[in-house]
């Protein structure tokens, strides 16, 4: 009786067993494709596996059929391309799902666009809502994708440059419901319509307010354009101080729950669109947390996020027990962000040696350098405000990330992490780097011999390579976007985007821009031949593993994430080329077929 049960058991045991390893029934079986795994173990595949959203079987068409049960989806690729999706290290949600959704005027400069454009966003937000931003006029001065020599010339003597001005009889017709403020990309001109210069108390008969200079007509109306002071010491005329903003903030409510998660879904298609499964989402309003968790709980949410709070609101979640490693599958944290210097976009990055284009300025830090004094431990050791709060928030293992464009500014950081490490002792703390623009030959062997991680966008490179030479140098050129050199000296290169930009160019969430931008290093154009500084280039292998697995490893996922491997999530994109055989001229093109978010499809093109 004894024996007889013993062995039932056993058999039961036994024959499960097998149900585990050799013929569990799949959701989701994907065949008949041309995987790329970007697993060093098996790197090459035609099917997959997946059940209860993640990856069980990677291999060959003859070792899926096992999985197939009478519920199983079964999608035949037709020997198309496949990897795994594509996880972005760096994108300003908040801003992107509101371009998106709302106001883009960047490449516009004549009136029937700006109305167009205006009316299209009055439709879609609700009644009531301000319609603000814009950014007129920026391709103006620089054609989206052109070299610098097509680049407009501005008026020297004309303090604000003759482009287009907009004025509220463009738009007063049709916004008579809601206020409008919309801005040029420089910040010197606004437009405000009717509502808005009602609310704002700007009328016939009335004195400008302070420091802002009101356009009107021969009759005293205002025309809605609103001027900035700039001043014209400097080659180049620059905004003095943004008073418009200033007296219009109060005005302007916050966006509602309703509008951001109209945003935020907006934001999300867009990623599904071009194969984005999973972003890190840099200092968004704190609101959006909640909304990523309604979204989540709905099962609404179609790519995952790791979200990053400022560098000081470290304690706030070292207290709650936050730290690397907290989160679920979907919503992740235990970073945080700080920046220590400015852009190359308006000459704030900070540099060793005078610009040289002007050799009055180094470039600045920000204010979280300040104040800059004696060590509380060493009164020998000055030390930044930065430095302090990292050597804290280090210790309770929160991880560091912190933006630095100039060579001066990646030197500190990289003088920085030494003395943190030597103070809070090794350990695996993934230091990320942000954007490592342009860095000496010294530190990008330092930046490998730390391990860091190089958290850069490549399509920096297809944008900034226009005029970085004529800003500081061919020598300084040479350590910009050196991603090759932070390769091969053992830094880990993680890509994404910086979505949306700056004031002056957008930066996609589309991955194929930034895979083209490293693997070739030239202009959207295809400027210039051969690619700039070539020898940094990346192979296409490389750049997908960045734009994947280095980014997961960079947030501690490379367990879950990264890579299409057994037990890992199965994220993963269908593409409308081969990456790996084709031109590498043409990568900008690729377009998505598929996309897969925990074995679900997200995004299908027609
Ligand atoms: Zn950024």
């Amino acid at each position: 009786m004894q024996l007889i049960s013993r062995i039932s058991f056993s058999l039961i045991a036994f024959t499960s067993l097998l149900g585990t390893a050799f013929s569990q029934e799949a959701d989701l079986v994907v065949r008949n494709g041309v995987i790329w795994t970007v697993d060093d173990a098996n790197p090459r595949a035609e099917a997959i596996a997946v059940r209860n959203g993640r990856i069980i079987f990677v291999g060959a068409d003859e070792g899926v059929y096992q999985h197939i049960g009478a519920d199983t989806d079964v999608l035949d690729l037709g020997g198309a391309f496949m990897i795994p999706g594509f996880y972005d290290n760096h994108v300003h949600f908040e801003g992107t799902g509101r371009l998106l959704y709302g106001l883009n005027l960047l490449d516009v400069s004549d009136e029937a666009n700006f109305v167009a454009r205006i009316r299209d966003v009055h439709e879609r937000y609700a009644p009531g809502t301000w319609i603000v931003g814009g950014d007129w006029s920026a391709y103006e001065t620089w054609a989206e994708g052109d070299v610098a020599q097509a680049g407009r010339q501005v008026n020297p003597d004309d303090l604000y440059g003759n482009f287009f001005l907009p004025n509220r009889s463009m738009i007063d017709g049709f916004t008579v419901d809601r206020p409008v403020l919309v801005r040029r990309f420089d910040r010197k001109v606004y437009m405000a319509n009717g509502a808005a210069l009602l609310l704002a108390g700007i009328r016939k008969g009335m004195p400008d307010p302070e420091g802002i200079a009101v356009e009107r007509d021969d009759e005293g109306e205002p025309t809605g354009a609103l001027f900035n002071p700039v001043s014209g010491a400097v080659e180049s005329t620059v905004l003095v101080r943004d008073n418009v903003r200033a007296l219009f903030e109060e005005l302007i409510p916050t966006p509602s729950r309703e509008q951001r998660i109209a945003e935020t879904k907006e934001a999300w298609g867009k990623m599904a669109s071009v194969g984005v499964t999973s972003y890190c989402d840099i200092t968004s309003n704190p609101i959006y947390v909640d909304i990523y968790r309604e979204l989540r709980d709905k099962g609404e949410m179609t790519a995952r996020v790791r979200y990053r709070p400022p560098l000081d609101r470290w304690q706030s979640m070292a207290d709650l027990g936050i730290k690397v490693g907290f989160g679920d599958d979907w919503i992740r944290f235990g970073a945080t962000k700080a920046w220590i210097d400015g852009i190359m976009g308006n000459s704030s990055a900070r540099f060793y040696e005078p610009y040289t284009n002007n050799p009055s300025s180094r470039g600045i830090w920000r204010d979280i350098m300040f104040p800059f004094e004696r060590s509380p431990d060493n009164p020998e050791e000055m030390q930044s405000r930065l430095e302090r709060l990292a050597l804290e928030a280090d210790a309770a293992n929160i991880q560091l990330t912190v933006h630095a464009i100039g060579d001066e500014a990646n030197g500190y950081l990289m003088d920085m992490l030494e003395r943190i490490i030597a103070k809070n002792g090794e350990r695996d703390r993934r230091f990320r780097l942000v954007h490592a623009q342009v860095m000496t030959d010294r530190d990008i062997k330092r930046a490998g011999d730390m391990h860091i991680v190089a958290e850069v966008q490549p399509f920096h490179t297809s944008d900034d390579m226009r005029w970085m030479e004529e800003r500081i140098g061919h020598d300084r050129s040479r350590g910009a976007y050196a991603f090759r050199r932070l390769w091969d000296a053992g830094a880990v290169v993680s890509f994404g985007t910086d979505s949306p930009g700056t004031n002056a160019s957008r930066y996609y969430l589309n991955p194929m821009l930034g895979l083209y931008a490293a693997v070739t290093r030239k202009t959207l154009s295809g400027q210039p031949e051969g690619g700039w500084f070539p020898q940094e280039k990346l192979t296409i292998e490389e750049a997908i593993q960045a734009y994947t697995l280095n980014t997961a490893y960079a947030g501690y996922e490379e367990n879950m994430k990264g890579s299409i491997s057994v037990g890992k999530l199965a994220d993963f994109v269908v593409l409308s080329d081969n990456l790996l055989t084709m031109n590498p001229d043409d990568i900008k093109d690729v377009t998505v077929k598929r996309t897969v978010v925990g074995g679900n499809t997200v995004y299908e093109a027609d």
